[in-house]
């Protein structure tokens, strides 16, 4: 099974191959069907569904197709939603675009996550909706790519956890969805080119989970809005000085935002990020704070 590069996962498995019908511009797993001219035709694949890990472990099932559509068929996802069954010990994580066809499923395994894509205002809502009638042990919501300024009044107590990332994908891509949003920032990230939302955005999407005490995981690819590369202490972005915590978890089994750890050695909230590679190092410099 592979190794995920995904932050919030351990593994990821693509038991429906061929290319999402969703079609969304950012895509990167159409650009690889488009470039290696593997096969398009969506298919279920039951090799991807051997060698679990015998450790207890994450696992994101269906990262590039979309789960949730009219056209998986049902004997598919069957098979698919037997896995949180007979593998107790794995947690499973769903996020989808399509959160109308959820229901269908509910309710889901307690070893199973729930998510939706929420990119833009109208996926919001439709989330939202979603989410408060279907049943799972963890709800959450996915602002990846954040594309708009959302309106978050409050965010509902049933949701458990949100990520906030930015759009990566092909610059070509890249430019002709800013066309569409011209609120986004293009911004190098490495050798990447991004497409970053507002501050004001992420800021709000932060402080409103923060209220309603949810967990908040912030992508590494929102670093390049956030004032640069962060070092292992405290980074103190120019226009988020005074505003919150957010700090990426000290290992994949601990998802948690820690506002409150924080502000005890910190009278303001700074927006931190902390690649995992360095967070040993800055937890040891929290404790001897
Ligand atoms: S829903 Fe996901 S897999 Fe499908 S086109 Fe959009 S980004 Fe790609």
């Amino acid at each position: 099974m592979p190794r995920s590069k995904i932050e919030w996962t351990d593994y990821t498995i693509n038991p429906i191959k061929g290319k999402c019908p969703v079609a969304c511009s950012y895509c990167y797993a159409r650009k690889m069907y488009d470039r290696f001219k593997w096969n398009p035709e969506i298919r279920f694949d039951g090799n991807a569904l051997v060698d679990f890990p015998i450790k207890p472990s994450r696992i994101f099932v269906g990262s590039t197709m979309e789960l949730f559509g009219d056209w998986i068929k049902p004997a598919w996802m069957e098979q698919i939603m037997a896995l949180p069954h007979n593998f107790p010990q794995h947690t499973f994580i769903f996020l989808t675009k399509q959160p109308q066809n959820l229901i269908k499923f509910s309710p889901f395994p307690d070893n199973c996550w729930v998510g939706v894509t929420a990119t833009n205002n109208q996926a919001y809502r439709e989330a939202i909706v979603a989410l408060a009638h279907i049943e799972a042990k963890i709800k959450f919501i996915s602002f990846e790519p954040l594309l708009e300024n959302i309106k978050i009044a409050a965010l509902n107590s049933f949701i458990n956890w949100v990520i906030i990332g930015a759009c990566t994908g092909q610059p070509k891509e890249l430019m002709e969805l800013q066309k569409q949003y011209p609120d986004l920032e293009p911004m190098r990230y490495g050798k990447k080119l991004t497409l970053q939302p507002q501050l004001e955005w992420v800021r709000e999407i932060v402080e409103a989970a923060d209220k309603a005490g949810i967990p908040v995981f912030l992508k590494d690819n929102l670093l390049p809005l956030l004032g640069g590369y962060p070092i292992p202490k405290m980074i103190t972005t120019k226009d988020l000085t005074q505003y919150m915590i957010g700090i990426k978890p000290a290992n994949t089994k601990d998802l948690r935002l820690m506002p409150n750890a924080l502000a005890n050695i910190h009278e303001s909230y700074v927006l931190l990020c902390i690649p995992k590679s360095q967070m040993k190092k800055w937890e040891q410099d929290v404790d001897s704070h």
